[in-house]
Protein backbone atom coordinates (compact mmCIF):
# COMPACT_ATOMS: atom_id res chain seq x y z
CA UNK A 1 0.00 0.00 0.00
CA UNK A 2 1.35 3.34 -0.85
CA UNK A 3 0.89 6.50 1.28
CA UNK A 4 -1.27 8.73 0.34
CA UNK A 5 0.97 12.04 0.46
CA UNK A 6 1.24 14.30 -2.29
CA UNK A 7 3.52 14.23 -5.25
CA UNK A 8 5.96 17.77 -4.45
CA UNK A 9 9.40 16.62 -6.42
CA UNK A 10 12.09 17.69 -4.88
CA UNK A 11 13.21 20.42 -7.74
CA UNK A 12 15.62 22.96 -7.26
CA UNK A 13 13.67 25.99 -8.40
CA UNK A 14 11.09 25.30 -5.12
CA UNK A 15 14.53 26.50 -3.13
CA UNK A 16 14.43 30.04 -4.83
CA UNK A 17 10.53 30.22 -4.74
CA UNK A 18 10.95 29.21 -0.63
CA UNK A 19 13.12 32.09 -0.45
CA UNK A 20 11.32 34.88 -2.57
CA UNK A 21 8.28 33.55 -0.63
CA UNK A 22 9.65 33.22 3.04
CA UNK A 23 13.05 35.22 3.16
CA UNK A 24 11.68 37.73 0.07
CA UNK A 25 13.47 40.73 1.26
CA UNK A 26 17.13 38.48 2.28
CA UNK A 27 19.81 40.21 0.30
CA UNK A 28 22.45 38.48 -1.84
CA UNK A 29 25.53 41.28 -1.47
CA UNK A 30 28.24 40.23 -4.34
CA UNK A 31 31.75 42.17 -4.90
CA UNK A 32 30.78 42.63 -8.77
CA UNK A 33 33.87 41.20 -11.28
CA UNK A 34 33.45 45.25 -12.49
CA UNK A 35 34.36 46.40 -9.28
CA UNK A 36 31.60 48.25 -7.54
CA UNK A 37 29.25 46.10 -4.71
CA UNK A 38 25.75 44.74 -5.81
CA UNK A 39 22.77 44.37 -4.01
CA UNK A 40 19.51 42.56 -4.83
CA UNK A 41 17.37 40.61 -2.45
CA UNK A 42 16.45 36.77 -3.06
CA UNK A 43 12.52 38.04 -4.57
CA UNK A 44 14.62 39.91 -6.97
CA UNK A 45 16.99 36.56 -7.86
CA UNK A 46 13.68 34.76 -8.55
CA UNK A 47 12.53 36.87 -10.52
CA UNK A 48 15.50 37.47 -13.14
CA UNK A 49 15.64 33.92 -13.08
CA UNK A 50 12.33 33.35 -14.65
CA UNK A 51 13.67 35.54 -17.25
CA UNK A 52 16.50 33.42 -17.55
CA UNK A 53 15.06 30.30 -17.97
CA UNK A 54 12.27 32.45 -20.94
CA UNK A 55 15.81 33.66 -22.53
CA UNK A 56 17.20 30.34 -22.78
CA UNK A 57 14.08 28.74 -24.14
CA UNK A 58 14.21 32.20 -26.61
CA UNK A 59 17.65 30.35 -28.02
CA UNK A 60 16.44 27.14 -28.43
CA UNK A 61 17.69 25.56 -24.89
CA UNK A 62 15.43 22.50 -24.05
CA UNK A 63 15.51 19.65 -21.22
CA UNK A 64 19.12 18.03 -20.71
CA UNK A 65 21.08 20.53 -22.77
CA UNK A 66 24.44 21.71 -21.19
CA UNK A 67 24.93 25.33 -20.48
CA UNK A 68 28.32 26.22 -19.31
CA UNK A 69 29.60 28.85 -16.96
CA UNK A 70 32.90 29.81 -16.67
CA UNK A 71 32.71 32.05 -13.94
CA UNK A 72 33.21 33.33 -10.21
CA UNK A 73 31.01 33.51 -6.98
CA UNK A 74 28.34 36.07 -8.26
CA UNK A 75 24.28 37.04 -8.26
CA UNK A 76 24.44 36.58 -11.85
CA UNK A 77 25.86 33.44 -11.68
CA UNK A 78 23.23 32.34 -9.18
CA UNK A 79 20.67 33.58 -11.41
CA UNK A 80 21.81 31.29 -14.52
CA UNK A 81 22.02 28.13 -12.25
CA UNK A 82 17.93 28.64 -11.08
CA UNK A 83 17.23 29.64 -14.75
CA UNK A 84 18.85 26.70 -16.49
CA UNK A 85 17.59 24.18 -13.63
CA UNK A 86 14.13 25.59 -13.97
CA UNK A 87 13.71 24.46 -17.60
CA UNK A 88 15.37 20.93 -16.80
CA UNK A 89 18.50 21.89 -18.66
CA UNK A 90 22.15 21.57 -17.43
CA UNK A 91 24.41 23.73 -15.62
CA UNK A 92 27.86 22.85 -16.40
CA UNK A 93 30.07 24.83 -13.99
CA UNK A 94 33.94 24.79 -16.05
CA UNK A 95 36.89 25.32 -13.44
CA UNK A 96 38.92 28.16 -15.15
CA UNK A 97 41.75 26.90 -12.97
CA UNK A 98 42.80 23.73 -15.19
CA UNK A 99 44.50 23.72 -17.90
CA UNK A 100 43.03 24.94 -20.83
CA UNK A 101 43.70 21.71 -22.73
CA UNK A 102 41.53 20.39 -19.95
CA UNK A 103 38.96 22.75 -20.54
CA UNK A 104 38.53 22.56 -24.06
CA UNK A 105 38.18 19.12 -23.81
CA UNK A 106 35.66 18.95 -21.01
CA UNK A 107 33.46 21.65 -22.80
CA UNK A 108 33.58 19.11 -25.88
CA UNK A 109 32.99 16.25 -23.45
CA UNK A 110 29.79 17.88 -22.20
CA UNK A 111 28.60 18.78 -25.59
CA UNK A 112 28.18 22.34 -23.87
CA UNK A 113 25.97 24.63 -26.05
CA UNK A 114 25.78 28.21 -24.39
CA UNK A 115 28.93 29.22 -22.56
CA UNK A 116 27.99 31.95 -19.83
CA UNK A 117 31.51 33.67 -19.21
CA UNK A 118 32.97 36.43 -16.67
CA UNK A 119 34.92 39.34 -17.56
CA UNK A 120 37.89 37.99 -16.42
CA UNK A 121 37.87 34.43 -18.48
CA UNK A 122 37.32 36.32 -21.81
CA UNK A 123 40.74 36.16 -23.45
CA UNK A 124 40.83 32.32 -22.12
CA UNK A 125 38.29 31.37 -24.22
CA UNK A 126 39.49 33.60 -26.76
CA UNK A 127 42.78 31.65 -27.08
CA UNK A 128 40.56 28.32 -27.17
CA UNK A 129 37.54 29.39 -29.48
CA UNK A 130 38.30 27.57 -32.48
CA UNK A 131 38.52 24.57 -30.40
CA UNK A 132 34.97 24.85 -28.79
CA UNK A 133 32.86 24.41 -31.90
CA UNK A 134 29.86 22.92 -29.81
CA UNK A 135 29.24 26.45 -28.28
CA UNK A 136 26.82 28.60 -30.35
CA UNK A 137 26.93 31.60 -28.42
CA UNK A 138 29.05 33.30 -25.49
CA UNK A 139 27.38 35.22 -23.20
CA UNK A 140 29.96 37.63 -21.32
CA UNK A 141 28.47 38.19 -17.47
CA UNK A 142 28.39 41.87 -17.57
CA UNK A 143 26.12 45.37 -19.27
CA UNK A 144 26.76 47.22 -22.09
CA UNK A 145 28.89 49.68 -20.78
CA UNK A 146 31.52 47.26 -19.57
CA UNK A 147 31.38 44.56 -22.66
CA UNK A 148 34.89 44.57 -24.20
CA UNK A 149 35.46 43.78 -27.93
CA UNK A 150 35.94 40.44 -28.80
CA UNK A 151 36.47 37.65 -31.22
CA UNK A 152 33.61 35.11 -29.61
CA UNK A 153 31.02 33.93 -31.78
CA UNK A 154 27.53 36.07 -30.93
CA UNK A 155 29.29 37.74 -28.00
CA UNK A 156 26.62 39.56 -26.39
CA UNK A 157 26.25 41.35 -22.57
CA UNK A 158 24.17 38.87 -20.10
CA UNK A 159 22.15 42.08 -19.06
CA UNK A 160 21.12 43.06 -22.74
CA UNK A 161 20.52 39.44 -23.69
CA UNK A 162 18.24 38.89 -20.10
CA UNK A 163 16.30 42.76 -21.44
CA UNK A 164 15.22 40.66 -24.39
CA UNK A 165 13.14 38.22 -22.37
CA UNK A 166 10.52 39.14 -19.38
CA UNK A 167 9.76 37.24 -16.05
CA UNK A 168 6.30 35.91 -17.31
CA UNK A 169 7.22 32.30 -17.20
CA UNK A 170 6.38 29.32 -15.37
CA UNK A 171 9.10 27.05 -14.26
CA UNK A 172 8.63 23.80 -16.26
CA UNK A 173 7.57 20.36 -14.44
CA UNK A 174 9.46 16.86 -14.57
CA UNK A 175 10.76 14.31 -12.28
CA UNK A 176 12.70 15.01 -9.60
CA UNK A 177 15.60 12.78 -10.62
CA UNK A 178 16.06 15.19 -14.10
CA UNK A 179 19.69 16.39 -13.79
CA UNK A 180 20.63 19.81 -13.05
CA UNK A 181 24.50 20.14 -12.83
CA UNK A 182 27.58 18.38 -14.72
CA UNK A 183 30.92 18.90 -12.51
CA UNK A 184 34.42 17.41 -13.80
CA UNK A 185 36.40 15.71 -11.06
CA UNK A 186 40.29 16.90 -12.42
CA UNK A 187 41.77 13.36 -11.27
CA UNK A 188 45.54 12.84 -11.55
CA UNK A 189 45.48 10.54 -13.61
CA UNK A 190 43.46 10.00 -16.70
CA UNK A 191 40.80 12.01 -18.05
CA UNK A 192 38.78 14.37 -15.96
CA UNK A 193 35.01 12.41 -15.27
CA UNK A 194 31.49 14.50 -15.19
CA UNK A 195 29.65 13.92 -11.91
CA UNK A 196 26.10 14.77 -12.71
CA UNK A 197 23.85 15.88 -10.10
CA UNK A 198 19.90 15.78 -9.99
CA UNK A 199 17.56 18.09 -9.07
CA UNK A 200 16.65 15.71 -6.01
CA UNK A 201 20.77 15.09 -5.11
CA UNK A 202 21.13 18.57 -4.70
CA UNK A 203 17.96 19.47 -3.06
CA UNK A 204 18.59 16.82 -0.01
CA UNK A 205 22.22 17.78 -0.43
CA UNK A 206 21.27 21.26 0.68
CA UNK A 207 18.89 20.12 3.69
CA UNK A 208 21.68 18.02 4.50
CA UNK A 209 23.89 21.46 4.98
CA UNK A 210 20.74 23.16 7.49
CA UNK A 211 21.48 20.41 9.86
CA UNK A 212 23.69 21.42 12.95
CA UNK A 213 25.37 17.74 11.72
CA UNK A 214 26.53 19.42 8.29
CA UNK A 215 27.03 23.31 7.70
CA UNK A 216 24.30 24.16 9.90
CA UNK A 217 23.09 27.61 8.11
CA UNK A 218 20.23 29.75 9.40
CA UNK A 219 18.70 32.41 8.32
CA UNK A 220 20.80 34.24 11.45
CA UNK A 221 23.52 33.23 9.41
CA UNK A 222 25.36 35.77 7.34
CA UNK A 223 27.31 33.43 4.88
CA UNK A 224 30.10 34.50 2.54
CA UNK A 225 30.77 31.05 0.15
CA UNK A 226 34.80 31.68 -0.76
CA UNK A 227 34.58 28.10 -2.49
CA UNK A 228 33.86 28.57 -5.48
CA UNK A 229 30.70 27.73 -7.39
CA UNK A 230 33.03 25.56 -9.82
CA UNK A 231 34.27 23.03 -6.98
CA UNK A 232 31.65 20.38 -6.71
CA UNK A 233 28.15 22.85 -6.51
CA UNK A 234 30.11 25.34 -4.11
CA UNK A 235 29.14 22.95 -1.24
CA UNK A 236 25.90 23.50 -1.52
CA UNK A 237 25.70 27.10 -0.53
CA UNK A 238 23.92 28.38 -3.36
CA UNK A 239 21.21 25.94 -2.46
CA UNK A 240 21.44 25.74 1.25
CA UNK A 241 21.97 29.98 2.06
CA UNK A 242 18.28 30.30 -0.39
CA UNK A 243 16.76 27.49 1.46
CA UNK A 244 17.47 28.24 4.85
CA UNK A 245 16.98 31.93 4.43
CA UNK A 246 20.59 33.30 5.22
CA UNK A 247 21.95 36.57 3.96
CA UNK A 248 24.49 35.57 1.37
CA UNK A 249 27.57 37.59 0.26
CA UNK A 250 29.10 36.85 -3.06
CA UNK A 251 33.49 37.26 -3.27
CA UNK A 252 33.56 37.75 -6.70
CA UNK A 253 36.93 37.25 -7.93
CA UNK A 254 39.02 39.05 -5.03
CA UNK A 255 39.74 35.93 -2.92
CA UNK A 256 42.74 37.00 -0.82
CA UNK A 257 43.17 37.13 2.55
CA UNK A 258 42.74 41.28 2.98
CA UNK A 259 39.91 41.34 0.02
CA UNK A 260 37.86 38.79 2.18
CA UNK A 261 38.84 40.15 5.51
CA UNK A 262 37.63 43.23 4.52
CA UNK A 263 34.03 42.50 2.85
CA UNK A 264 33.22 39.87 6.09
CA UNK A 265 34.28 43.17 8.12
CA UNK A 266 31.95 45.37 5.76
CA UNK A 267 28.95 42.95 5.63
CA UNK A 268 28.94 41.66 9.19
CA UNK A 269 29.74 37.66 7.83
CA UNK A 270 29.37 35.58 10.76
CA UNK A 271 29.96 32.14 8.71
CA UNK A 272 32.40 31.21 5.68
CA UNK A 273 33.45 27.95 4.08
CA UNK A 274 36.25 26.82 1.70
CA UNK A 275 39.74 25.43 1.50
CA UNK A 276 42.75 25.52 3.52
CA UNK A 277 44.93 27.80 1.34
CA UNK A 278 41.88 30.48 1.67
CA UNK A 279 42.22 30.25 5.04
CA UNK A 280 46.26 30.14 5.02
CA UNK A 281 45.48 33.77 3.31
CA UNK A 282 42.96 35.08 5.61
CA UNK A 283 44.81 33.96 9.19
CA UNK A 284 47.61 36.33 8.12
CA UNK A 285 45.60 39.01 7.68
CA UNK A 286 44.20 38.53 10.44
CA UNK A 287 47.85 38.14 11.96
CA UNK A 288 48.62 41.48 11.14
CA UNK A 289 45.69 43.80 12.12
CA UNK A 290 45.69 41.40 15.34
CA UNK A 291 42.03 40.69 14.97
CA UNK A 292 38.81 38.55 13.21
CA UNK A 293 36.74 40.28 10.76
CA UNK A 294 34.52 41.35 13.56
CA UNK A 295 31.26 39.09 13.45
CA UNK A 296 33.03 35.81 12.02
CA UNK A 297 31.83 33.14 14.18
CA UNK A 298 32.49 29.99 12.04
CA UNK A 299 34.07 28.46 9.19
CA UNK A 300 34.00 25.26 7.41
CA UNK A 301 37.26 24.14 6.28
CA UNK A 302 38.14 21.12 3.56
CA UNK A 303 38.75 20.09 0.47
CA UNK A 304 42.07 19.06 1.80
CA UNK A 305 43.34 18.19 5.27
CA UNK A 306 43.18 21.22 7.33
CA UNK A 307 46.02 21.41 9.40
CA UNK A 308 45.87 21.19 13.26
CA UNK A 309 47.94 24.60 13.76
CA UNK A 310 45.21 25.96 11.76
CA UNK A 311 42.59 24.85 13.64
CA UNK A 312 44.42 25.89 16.71
CA UNK A 313 44.92 29.56 15.33
CA UNK A 314 41.37 29.99 14.45
CA UNK A 315 39.61 28.50 17.62
CA UNK A 316 42.44 29.82 20.23
CA UNK A 317 43.65 32.98 19.16
CA UNK A 318 40.83 34.79 17.72
CA UNK A 319 37.75 32.69 19.20
CA UNK A 320 35.68 31.34 15.16
CA UNK A 321 35.08 27.82 15.88
CA UNK A 322 36.20 25.32 12.88
CA UNK A 323 34.22 22.58 11.10
CA UNK A 324 36.66 20.20 9.38
CA UNK A 325 34.50 18.56 6.33
CA UNK A 326 35.34 16.07 3.99
CA UNK A 327 33.88 14.69 0.85
CA UNK A 328 34.76 14.70 -3.06
CA UNK A 329 32.83 16.09 -6.11
CA UNK A 330 31.52 12.66 -5.61
CA UNK A 331 29.29 13.09 -2.97
CA UNK A 332 28.04 16.57 -3.70
CA UNK A 333 30.21 17.19 -2.41
CA UNK A 334 29.81 16.96 1.99
CA UNK A 335 30.05 13.49 3.45
CA UNK A 336 31.20 14.43 6.99
CA UNK A 337 31.58 17.48 8.86
CA UNK A 338 32.76 18.68 12.53
CA UNK A 339 30.92 21.67 13.70
CA UNK A 340 28.91 19.26 15.85
CA UNK A 341 31.12 17.50 18.45
CA UNK A 342 29.66 14.15 19.63
CA UNK A 343 30.27 12.24 22.67
CA UNK A 344 33.90 11.38 21.96
CA UNK A 345 34.75 15.15 23.02
CA UNK A 346 33.53 14.76 26.59
CA UNK A 347 35.68 14.99 29.42
CA UNK A 348 38.54 16.45 26.12
CA UNK A 349 40.49 19.73 27.17
CA UNK A 350 41.45 22.14 24.56
CA UNK A 351 44.56 20.22 23.51
CA UNK A 352 41.64 17.02 23.18
CA UNK A 353 39.03 19.17 21.40
CA UNK A 354 41.90 20.05 18.67
CA UNK A 355 43.42 16.91 18.22
CA UNK A 356 39.59 15.77 17.60
CA UNK A 357 38.55 18.88 15.09
CA UNK A 358 41.56 17.88 13.23
CA UNK A 359 40.28 14.65 12.36
CA UNK A 360 37.24 15.54 9.68
CA UNK A 361 33.77 15.33 11.84
CA UNK A 362 30.50 13.35 11.47
CA UNK A 363 28.54 12.41 8.52
CA UNK A 364 24.46 13.72 8.61
CA UNK A 365 21.45 11.70 7.69
CA UNK A 366 21.90 10.35 3.90
CA UNK A 367 25.98 9.96 3.60
CA UNK A 368 26.53 6.01 5.44
CA UNK A 369 30.01 5.52 5.99
CA UNK A 370 31.86 2.29 6.13
CA UNK A 371 35.52 1.35 5.85
CA UNK A 372 36.70 -2.15 4.50
CA UNK A 373 39.72 -4.20 3.78
CA UNK A 374 40.54 -5.34 -0.02
CA UNK A 375 38.44 -7.88 0.25
CA UNK A 376 35.20 -5.81 1.18
CA UNK A 377 35.15 -6.80 4.45
CA UNK A 378 32.99 -4.12 6.50
CA UNK A 379 35.96 -2.96 9.61
CA UNK A 380 35.19 -2.35 13.13
CA UNK A 381 34.71 1.96 14.15
CA UNK A 382 37.52 1.35 16.94
CA UNK A 383 39.46 4.92 16.20
CA UNK A 384 42.38 2.45 15.23
CA UNK A 385 41.56 -0.06 12.32
CA UNK A 386 42.10 1.70 9.10
CA UNK A 387 40.80 0.47 5.79
CA UNK A 388 38.99 1.91 2.77
CA UNK A 389 36.71 4.38 3.01
CA UNK A 390 33.51 3.79 0.90
CA UNK A 391 30.26 5.75 0.73
CA UNK A 392 26.50 5.56 -0.48
CA UNK A 393 23.46 7.84 -0.09
CA UNK A 394 21.38 9.47 -2.29
CA UNK A 395 23.43 12.25 -3.19
CA UNK A 396 26.48 9.71 -4.19
CA UNK A 397 27.69 9.26 -7.74
CA UNK A 398 26.60 6.07 -9.01
CA UNK A 399 27.87 6.41 -12.60
CA UNK A 400 29.92 9.19 -14.23
CA UNK A 401 28.45 11.04 -17.62
CA UNK A 402 28.81 8.99 -20.74
CA UNK A 403 30.55 6.63 -19.06
CA UNK A 404 27.45 3.91 -18.63
CA UNK A 405 29.53 1.55 -16.13
CA UNK A 406 28.33 1.20 -12.57
CA UNK A 407 31.33 2.31 -9.86
CA UNK A 408 29.64 0.96 -7.27
CA UNK A 409 30.15 -2.38 -5.03
CA UNK A 410 28.24 -5.51 -4.50
CA UNK A 411 26.49 -3.47 -1.28
CA UNK A 412 26.32 -0.42 -3.62
CA UNK A 413 28.98 1.42 -1.64
CA UNK A 414 31.23 4.12 -3.32
CA UNK A 415 34.85 3.80 -3.34
CA UNK A 416 35.99 6.87 -2.34
CA UNK A 417 39.87 6.07 -3.07
CA UNK A 418 40.60 7.22 0.75
CA UNK A 419 41.77 5.64 3.60
CA UNK A 420 40.63 6.06 7.14
CA UNK A 421 39.49 5.26 10.18
CA UNK A 422 36.85 5.78 12.32
CA UNK A 423 35.89 6.64 15.99
CA UNK A 424 33.31 4.81 17.90
CA UNK A 425 31.01 8.01 17.95
CA UNK A 426 31.26 8.02 14.17
CA UNK A 427 34.33 10.65 13.75
CA UNK A 428 36.03 10.64 10.47
CA UNK A 429 39.32 10.11 10.51
CA UNK A 430 41.28 10.63 6.62
CA UNK A 431 45.18 9.16 6.89
CA UNK A 432 45.75 8.71 3.02
CA UNK A 433 44.32 8.58 -0.72
CA UNK A 434 44.09 4.49 -1.34
CA UNK A 435 46.84 5.06 -4.24
CA UNK A 436 49.04 7.04 -1.84
CA UNK A 437 49.29 5.00 1.03
CA UNK A 438 52.76 3.48 1.33
CA UNK A 439 52.53 -0.62 2.09
CA UNK A 440 55.14 -1.84 4.38
CA UNK A 441 55.28 -5.27 5.39
CA UNK A 442 51.39 -6.08 5.37
CA UNK A 443 50.75 -2.82 7.18
CA UNK A 444 49.81 0.52 5.92
CA UNK A 445 52.10 4.40 7.13
CA UNK A 446 50.03 6.95 6.16
CA UNK A 447 52.17 9.37 3.47
CA UNK A 448 49.25 12.29 5.40
CA UNK A 449 50.58 12.29 8.80
CA UNK A 450 54.53 11.81 8.02
CA UNK A 451 53.83 14.92 5.87
CA UNK A 452 51.62 17.11 8.26
CA UNK A 453 54.90 16.55 10.97
CA UNK A 454 57.53 17.38 8.52
CA UNK A 455 55.89 20.81 7.59
CA UNK A 456 55.42 21.61 10.91
CA UNK A 457 59.60 22.16 10.63
CA UNK A 458 60.72 25.60 11.12
CA UNK A 459 62.86 24.65 8.13
CA UNK A 460 60.26 22.95 5.79
CA UNK A 461 57.95 25.02 3.40
CA UNK A 462 56.37 21.85 1.81
CA UNK A 463 56.74 17.80 2.21
CA UNK A 464 55.46 14.77 0.54
CA UNK A 465 56.02 11.28 1.33
CA UNK A 466 56.10 8.28 -1.25
CA UNK A 467 56.45 4.80 -1.04
CA UNK A 468 59.72 3.60 -3.06
CA UNK A 469 59.57 -0.44 -3.84
CA UNK A 470 62.01 -2.64 -1.26
CA UNK A 471 63.06 -5.53 -1.60
CA UNK A 472 61.78 -7.10 1.72
CA UNK A 473 59.51 -4.34 3.21
CA UNK A 474 57.52 -4.31 -0.41
CA UNK A 475 57.28 -0.30 0.31
CA UNK A 476 59.30 2.12 2.01
CA UNK A 477 58.72 5.76 2.83
CA UNK A 478 60.65 8.62 0.94
CA UNK A 479 60.64 11.80 2.68
CA UNK A 480 60.68 14.90 0.01
CA UNK A 481 60.98 18.54 1.23
CA UNK A 482 61.21 21.58 -0.10
CA UNK A 483 62.55 23.94 2.20
CA UNK A 484 62.16 27.38 3.17
CA UNK A 485 63.83 29.78 1.44
CA UNK A 486 68.26 29.79 2.14
CA UNK A 487 67.51 26.42 4.48
CA UNK A 488 68.87 23.29 3.49
CA UNK A 489 67.98 21.12 6.50
CA UNK A 490 70.03 17.65 7.02
CA UNK A 491 68.39 14.65 6.58
CA UNK A 492 69.39 13.84 10.64
CA UNK A 493 67.97 17.14 11.86
CA UNK A 494 64.33 16.16 9.58
CA UNK A 495 64.35 12.61 10.64
CA UNK A 496 65.12 13.77 14.33
CA UNK A 497 62.40 16.07 14.09
CA UNK A 498 60.20 13.17 13.11
CA UNK A 499 61.12 10.86 16.10
CA UNK A 500 58.53 9.83 19.04
CA UNK A 501 55.98 11.88 16.73
CA UNK A 502 55.45 8.30 14.84
CA UNK A 503 55.94 4.89 14.75
CA UNK A 504 59.72 3.83 14.82
CA UNK A 505 58.51 1.23 12.07
CA UNK A 506 56.59 4.47 10.23
CA UNK A 507 60.43 6.29 9.97
CA UNK A 508 60.95 7.47 6.20
CA UNK A 509 64.57 5.47 4.67
CA UNK A 510 65.38 8.74 3.06
CA UNK A 511 65.19 12.55 3.00
CA UNK A 512 65.81 13.93 -0.45
CA UNK A 513 65.84 18.39 -0.59
CA UNK A 514 63.99 19.17 -4.00
CA UNK A 515 63.47 22.95 -5.79
CA UNK A 516 59.79 22.24 -6.28
CA UNK A 517 57.21 20.05 -5.64
CA UNK A 518 54.78 19.54 -8.85
CA UNK A 519 51.38 20.45 -8.39
CA UNK A 520 47.32 19.08 -9.81
CA UNK A 521 45.19 22.12 -10.99
CA UNK A 522 43.55 21.92 -7.88
CA UNK A 523 46.44 22.93 -6.07
CA UNK A 524 47.05 19.19 -4.40
CA UNK A 525 50.33 17.73 -4.43
CA UNK A 526 50.84 15.25 -7.45
CA UNK A 527 52.14 12.32 -6.15
CA UNK A 528 52.54 11.04 -9.81
CA UNK A 529 54.80 13.62 -10.55
CA UNK A 530 56.96 13.17 -7.73
CA UNK A 531 56.80 9.20 -8.50
CA UNK A 532 57.79 9.90 -12.18
CA UNK A 533 60.44 12.33 -10.90
CA UNK A 534 61.97 9.61 -8.75
CA UNK A 535 61.40 6.73 -11.05
CA UNK A 536 65.19 6.18 -11.06
CA UNK A 537 65.94 6.82 -7.11
CA UNK A 538 66.79 4.16 -5.11
CA UNK A 539 66.53 4.00 -1.14
CA UNK A 540 69.81 3.20 0.46
CA UNK A 541 67.91 0.66 2.58
CA UNK A 542 66.89 -1.18 -0.24
P1 LIG B 1 37.77 16.64 -5.04
O1 LIG B 1 36.74 15.75 -5.62
O2 LIG B 1 38.70 17.26 -6.04
O3 LIG B 1 37.16 17.65 -4.12
O4 LIG B 1 38.75 15.77 -4.13
C1 LIG B 1 38.26 14.94 -3.13
C2 LIG B 1 39.39 14.39 -2.30
O5 LIG B 1 40.00 15.44 -1.55
C3 LIG B 1 38.94 13.40 -1.26
O6 LIG B 1 38.74 12.11 -1.79
C4 LIG B 1 40.09 13.46 -0.27
O7 LIG B 1 41.19 12.68 -0.71
C5 LIG B 1 40.48 14.92 -0.31
N1 LIG B 1 39.87 15.64 0.82
C6 LIG B 1 38.77 16.40 0.81
N2 LIG B 1 38.54 16.93 2.03
C7 LIG B 1 39.51 16.47 2.85
C8 LIG B 1 39.83 16.63 4.24
N3 LIG B 1 39.12 17.42 5.04
N4 LIG B 1 40.92 15.98 4.72
C9 LIG B 1 41.68 15.20 3.92
N5 LIG B 1 41.43 15.00 2.61
C10 LIG B 1 40.37 15.63 2.08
Amino acid sequence: MLGLMQDWPLLLHRIIDHAAIQYGGQEIVTRSVEGPMHVETFTQLRTRALQVAKRLEADGIKAGDRVATLAWNTWRHMEIWYGVAGIGAITHTVNPRLFPEQIAWIINHAEDRLMMVDLTFVPLLEKLADKLGCIEKYIVLTDAAHMPQTSLRNAVAYEDWLAEADADFEWQAFDENTAAGLCYTSGTTGLPKGVLYSHRSNVLHAMQACTPASLGVTSLDTVLPVVPMFHANAWSLAFSLPMAGARTVMPGPKLDGDSVFELMDAEGVTMSAGVPTVWKMLLDTMRERGRKPKALKRVAIGGSACPRGMIAAFQRDFGVEVGHAWGMTETSPIGTCGFELRSGAKGLDEEGILDLKAKQGTAPFGVELVITDDNDKHLPWDGKTVGRLKVRGPCITKSYFKEDKPVLDALGYFDTGDIASIDPDGTLCITDRSKDVIKSGGEWISSVQIENIATAHPDVHEAAVIGMAHPKWDERPLLIIVPEKGKSPAREDILGYLEGKIAKWWMPDDVQLIEEIPHTAAGKINKLGLREKFADYKLPTA
